[in-house]
């Protein structure tokens, strides 16, 4: 049995944003508090004990208290079923949740080489003790099975894959870390339960929906998807800055080369939105790119949501 907790489904800054007064950002704020979410993770688990995240994003503390699943065992003074944080890339919506991880207890960081290198390049993630907290470098098209805390396996295979993308945006114009070489920055999950074969993918970043990507996906029983805007331009059409989805490497809902039309006719059972930007009217319950979502079949999910598979 997979069980998939969803922390938070908000792209970076979560909704609302501290410093944001946009539609989305007020009605949260104000009317709607429904419409919270946290920055976008989701926890998985095959035996229901122990857990692995799936990114750490810095609402992670908040996503802990609100998660019964995530809370140390009772009885036992310190301790956490969390085994392992697998990154998918460097973005500080992915990353800084670690921080709020140090105090001691043990667990792995599987990322790619490139992640790591960005985490090893900054000092603050020191904190993290790597006798304690171990870095476990993850390749492209190589599937592994993370480990539990006495070394046995999970029961849970994650295959990663590289997708369209850029490098974090905090590297903008800067020497990466971990090289020149594109692959890596981004990476899709293929993540199956070992004992039963059920299987989801895991996208929350992606500039682009190849034709490779399409016969991937093609059939998926649960599929994660980039949500992060509606409209490619929409952050500028909305006065909110000057990034285009493209620009920070995330396709549109929207449009003929948008998620919603391209991954259309693949037979994918179950299509859920993730890491959504709070520009994205498509937040709004009611609003007209809301209903176009859901009459192509997708969802949005309210932060807690639980999926057995
Ligand atoms: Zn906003």
């Amino acid at each position: 049995m997979l069980r998939v907790v969803v922390l938070g489904a908000a792209a970076g800054g979560g909704v609302p944003q501290w410093n944001c007064g946009c539609e989305v950002c007020r009605t949260a704020r104000e009317e709607h508090p429904e419409l919270r979410s946290t920055q976008a993770s989701v926890a998985i688990s095959a035996d229901g004990e122990h857990w692995f995240l799936i990114n750490a994003s810095p609402d992670l503390r908040q996503q802990l208290i609100a998660t019964p699943q995530l809370h140390p065992g009772r009885g036992k003074l310190r301790h956490s079923p969390i085994a392992g944080v697998i990154l998918t890339n460097g973005e500080i919506d992915a990353i800084a949740g670690l921080l709020s991880m140090r105090e001691g207890s043990p667990f792995t960081i599987y990322a790619h080489p490139k992640v790591l290198a960005i985490l090893k390049a900054n000092s603050i993630f020191d904190v993290l003790n790597e006798k304690s907290v171990r870095r476990e470098p993850i390749e492209i098209d190589a599937a592994f099975e993370p480990v539990l805390p006495d070394g046995k396996g999970s029961g849970i295979e994650i295959l990663p894959f590289n997708v369209p993308g850029t490098s974090a945006w905090y590297l903008r114009d800067k020497i990466h870390p971990g090289g020149n070489l594109s692959d890596g920055d981004t990476l899709g999950l293929l993540i199956r339960d070992k004992a039963t074969n059920k299987h989801f993918y895991f996208i929350a970043a992606c500039a682009d929906v190849t034709d490779e990507l399409k016969v991937r996906l093609a059939g998926a029983p649960l599929l994660f998807f980039d949500g992060t805007v509606w409209r490619d331009d929409e952050m500028i059409t909305q006065g909110l800055g000057t990034k285009t989805g493209q620009g920070m490497g995330h396709v549109s809902m929207s449009g003929e080369v948008g998620a919603i039309e391209s991954l259309a006719g693949l037979d994918i059972d179950r299509k859920i939105f993730l890491h959504i930007n709070n520009s994205n009217p498509a937040l709004l319950a009611g609003s007209a790119e809301r209903e176009a979502l859901e009459h192509a079949g997708w969802q949005i999910p309210a932060d807690g949501t639980e999926i057995v598979l």
